[in-house]
């Protein structure tokens, strides 16, 4: 995904945390970490594009790329509500063999990173005031913001897919392209300064309402609107390293339903990409997965981060 689109899941997680319904423990945890959001937002379009700008681990860790293979493949299991699992169980690749290639590993680098935020806020509360060895809140705040970044790329099926759509038509980048291009039109952009405008209420501020409601972005809001947030991993998923691998296995389904099997990146061009013969799902579809998935996701590994720091705090208090 692109910088503007990182920028947006991040504060939708954060709006879904605020707004969504949760138990009142949780709840509670969910305040604190959208408070210290809120103090920390004007940094978050360059530290969630901090990976792209910056460390560009593209190639290995903000990738997890499978081919099918013979033979049977054990699938994990996701929340529920997350559109992702649901178009994947259909896949006639579902429960079928599959590699993966070793030297990709985007789950690993979210749990790496889910453990230095929680490492680092340990240490800050731990520190006296300008101890050498604590970290600043800038500094978490963009671990933080690049947790998102990795979450947010596991979703992109090509992300998760060995066939090499950055090549030929670069339909990996085209579709990104499009979701880009339409967040950064109904948004009012501080260019100069690397930040949405806000509203009062500290989030993006719109633009062009009648392209907004005319757009699937607003088909995303719907979604989740309509989609009780679920905290859960998922049945037998014990971290955030199970959960980023669920992902990644059903967003490789994701791929084959847009991209059925038989094509790749020298037979899918930019005229015949909509409408493949096996295609079973739209672009829009296709936005509505990955956006609102996403937003939930990042809200999901955020608020378990945090709430472990909460916890701990707590209990050291
Ligand atoms: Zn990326």
């Amino acid at each position: 995904m692109k910088k503007y689109t990182h920028a947006w899941l991040a504060f939708k997680a954060i709006e879904r945390l605020e707004h969504t319904h949760l138990a009142k423990a949780n709840k509670k945890y969910a305040a604190n970490l959208v408070t210290w959001f809120k103090n920390h937002k004007d940094g978050v379009i360059q530290g969630a594009w901090y990976p792209d700008a910056v460390i560009k681990d593209m190639a290995y860790s903000h990738v997890m790329k499978y081919s099918p293979a013979q033979g049977t493949g054990v699938f994990r299991n996701l929340p529920s509500s997350c559109l992702i699992y649901a178009g994947g169980k259909s896949s006639s690749l579902y429960k079928k063999g599959f590699v993966v290639n070793k030297n990709t590993n985007l789950p690993a680098r979210c749990e790496a990173i889910a453990h230095a935020v929680i490492d680092n806020l340990k240490m800050q509360e731990t520190e006296s005031k300008g101890s050498p060895i604590s970290a600043t809140d800038n500094h978490i705040a963009v671990l933080l913001f690049m947790l998102s970044h990795y979450i947010a790329d596991a979703h992109v099926p090509f992300h998760c897919d060995s066939r090499k759509f950055s090549q030929g038509d670069n339909l990996h980048g085209h579709i990104e392209g499009i979701w880009e291009k339409e967040i950064k039109k109904v948004h009012s952009i501080d260019e100069a300064n690397e930040r949405f405008f806000y509203q009062p209420n500290g989030y993006p501020l719109r633009q062009n309402e009648n392209q907004f409601q005319s757009s699937f972005l607003a088909q995303v809001e719907a979604e989740l609107a309509n989609r009780k947030f679920q905290i859960t991993w998922g049945t037998g998923n014990n971290n955030t390293l199970d959960y980023m691998t669920a992902l990644c296995q059903y967003s490789y389904l994701l791929s084959y339903q847009l991209f059925p099997s038989g094509y790749d990146e020298t037979s899918v061009t930019l005229a015949n990409w909509q409408g493949l013969p096996g295609q079973n799902i739209s672009f829009e579809q296709l936005s509505v997965t990955v956006l609102s998935d996403a937003v939930d996701s990042i809200a999901r590994v955020w608020l378990r981060v945090w709430r472990r720091y909460l916890k701990w705090k707590h209990i050291n208090d």
